[in-house]
């Protein structure tokens, strides 16, 4: 059987089109995933528009971002059942031997391939998934929302694994983008007092942020740092796609603070980072996710605890790919969720 999948067929910018696919052969430790939502992801959009840093498997069905039912089950899974509904970790390959594996940080394992990427991803009916990285997902917990799992564990990592936040702290938040307004909503969860940082261009998405209780800066955030002891803000998550970003985090920190970095950016620094040293500053790189984070984020979303349907905006069948991810591309919209057709 055939469906609709959106392939990304070579590393020229714009090389993403629908291809009919064959429903995936699974092994006898994975199971078939009939995939319900897949959310767009700024990885996606950095594969369509050819300005990704990592190597491409061309060609590749896109989307790591996703959820759905189990329809085939592999002869040798355990634990899991034919209509179980799951959300999918994203380190599709691993190796069971790396000592990152061992130590249960598989997802720095350094030959991890993952969905959209490195196998065929979730942009299409059918999906194959290794069993050990499903997750339950709770009946309760619509797959629209359930899908975005994958994002909110990057911010859970970000701002709870990485980071240091206790009740009252003042964290100002860099970058708009997904990842930027999860991560202020998380650090709202952990009790902060969080302002969110973007430019003229992001105030739409700033307006969602202001949905989850932060306040909103454009332009200077030094005001609002340093506004409490005029020392600087207790932490900075720095979660835009620039380099240069690092150096507004360096500043407005107050001593004996901490910075979080879990957005990436490919131009070199340019700037000296003695204000580090001096100020005895914390600087935490943040990637990715591993199951116990995956269980704690499907808790907080089952709950009620932690909302992503503000960051919703819309829902479209994979064939109108291009639309869900112009409007993300464009900022019209904070994410784009798709459905298989
Ligand atoms: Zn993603």
């Amino acid at each position: 059987m055939k469906s609709a999948a959106v392939v990304n067929y070579a590393p020229e910018k714009g090389s993403v089109e629908v291809r009919e696919i064959e429903t995936p052969t699974i092994g006898s430790e994975d199971v078939l995933l009939e995939v319900a939502n897949v959310g767009v992801c700024g990885s996606d959009l950095h594969q369509w528009t050819a300005d990704h840093s990592w190597p491409v498997n061309y060609p590749v069905v896109l989307g790591h971002e996703f959820g759905g039912r189990i329809v085939e089950i592999g002869k040798d899974v355990e634990g899991w059942k034919v209509g179980d509904r799951v959300v999918s970790e994203t380190a599709a390959i691993i190796s069971p031997n790396n000592p990152m594996t061992k130590r249960g940080l598989y997802n720095l394992d350094p030959t991890r391939k993952g969905f959209g990427y490195g196998v065929n991803g979730a942009m299409t009916k059918y999906v194959r998934v290794p069993s050990r990285i499903l997750h339950h997902v709770p009946d309760q917990l619509p797959f629209e929302q359930a899908c975005l799992t994958e994002p909110c564990c990057v911010a859970y990592s970000a701002v709870v694994k990485n980071a240091r936040i206790e009740p009252g702290d003042r964290v100002v938040v860099l970058g708009p983008g997904t990842i930027g307004i999860l991560c202020a909503a998380m650090a709202r969860l952990c009790g902060a007092q969080v302002a969110i940082v973007g430019l003229p261009q992001d105030a739409h998405r700033l307006e969602i942020a202001k949905q989850y209780g932060c306040e909103v800066i454009i332009g200077d955030a030094k005001p609002w740092a340093t506004a409490r002891d005029g020392l600087g803000c207790d932490g900075v998550i720095d979660a835009a796609g620039a380099s240069i970003t690092l150096k507004i985090a360096l500043d407005i920190v107050r001593p004996a603070g901490w910075i979080s970095k879990v957005g990436w950016g490919p131009q070199p620094l340019g700037f000296n980072l003695d204000p580090l040293v001096q100020k005895n500053i914390t600087l935490q790189g943040s990637f990715s996710h591993n199951w116990p984070i995956w269980e704690r984020v499907i808790a907080l979303l089952s709950s009620g605890q932690f909302d992503v349907k503000p960051i919703i905006g819309g829902v479209w069948p994979v064939t109108e790919w291009h639309e869900a991810f112009e409007k993300m591309h464009k900022g019209e919209v904070v994410k784009s969720v798709l459905r298989p057709v």
